[in-house]
């Protein structure tokens, strides 16, 4: 089968590799779509991954199940989550599963970008669920992106009485101000240096639009929730100027090992805010999100901008590095 190995250069090639094959209550999934994420293409990122096959947003079908399978059978539709706790562990149990031990060993196999992945039993039993027929495949690969906004907005306290501002206006900012949107905010901005996705923003339903190209996000007044994208230094400390006395900045992405924030305590202490990192997202997020999806609170096939098929996973990735006429760029399985 074919799949999207990531190389030591962080450059993604199509290799032929061996469809896998499943042991004991895990199941084999034809990928049907699975989307290009923002960590997908930092390179600091994705070297560290050199040799293994990328792709975390995935949605598929059952075409094969194992014994000791129960409630999953051949022909279903479903979005499993590329990693999934134990959900008994003092982490699990205090609603940090990312934090859990079994977290990390419960990757799928190779990963989403492949034709046929491997389920294994604790994501299958604990973090895959099975796509409503109001939900196609494509909306379906929103649903990991969606779940780690649910998680963040959760670990930030956000409620729609604050005003939010999104920093970075890739598909996770453009779903940030579709979801305070759905909870009823009532002052939403959306801040990014690229004309195309300030008009995305707009259309995502937000009430105020931010080129930072022309001029910086610490001008821009002050927001209750700053939500950033961009895990850098350059972008969080302007962003923090952004924050009103008792706010928060929620840090979403990950920030390579050497990067390090500037800023003054004295400041952070008396303006008194919050500096919140959210990674990842668990099974309720996941259960959240697909709720979100099938009952169109949250609306999201607009976000597809381009698709190609696995043989031109090289130009795909290209065009997702490319911001411009682009936000959710999919790799399509035949
Ligand atoms: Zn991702
Ligand atoms: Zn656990």
């Amino acid at each position: 089968m074919k799949a999207v190995r990531v190389g030591p250069d962080a450059a993604v090639s199509v290799v032929e590799i061996p469809v896998p094959r499943i042991g004991p209550g895990e199941a084999l999934v034809k990928t049907r779509a699975c989307g290009i994420c923002g960590s997908d293409l930092l390179a600091w990122y994705v070297r560290g991954k050199a040799g293994t096959v990328l792709g975390h947003e995935l949605a598929g079908e059952i075409v094969e199940v194992a014994a000791g399978v129960e409630g999953f059978t051949e022909g279903d539709r479903v979005v499993p989550h590329h990693h999934a706790p134990c959900g008994a562990c003092d982490d699990c149990r205090n609603g940090r599963p990312v934090h859990c031990r079994e977290w990390r060993t419960s990757s799928l196999d190779p990963g989403g970008m492949a034709e046929f992945v491997r389920i294994p039993a604790s994501n299958l039993a604990r973090d895959t669920q099975k796509t409503p027929p109001s939900v196609t495949d494509e909306e379906a690969t929103f649903v990991e992106p969606l779940a780690t906004v649910v998680k963040a907005f959760g670990r930030g306290r956000y409620a729609p009485s604050r005003s939010l501002l999104a920093v970075g206006l890739g598909t996770t900012g453009q779903l940030a101000i579709r979801l305070a949107k759905s909870l009823g905010a009532i002052r939403i901005a959306g801040a990014d240096r690229v004309a195309s996705r300030l008009d995305v923003a707009r259309t995502s339903g937000a009430t105020e639009v931010l080129d930072v190209s022309r001029a910086p996000i610490s001008g821009s007044g002050a927001f209750d929730f700053v939500f950033v994208g961009p895990g850098k230094s350059s972008v969080i400390e302007p962003a923090l100027e952004a924050v009103a006395p008792g706010g928060t900045l929620l840090a979403f992405t990950m920030s390579a090992p050497d990067e390090r924030l500037a800023f003054s305590l004295h400041d952070l202490y008396f303006r008194e805010v919050e500096i919140v990192p959210s990674y990842s997202a668990g099974p309720e997020d996941m259960r959240e999100a697909l709720a979100l999806l099938s009952s169109r609170r949250i609306r999201v096939a607009d976000l597809v901008t381009q698709r190609f098929g696995i043989d031109r996973a090289r130009e795909a990735f290209a065009r997702a590095a490319d911001p411009e006429g682009s936000v959710k760029v999919l790799l399509t399985f035949g």
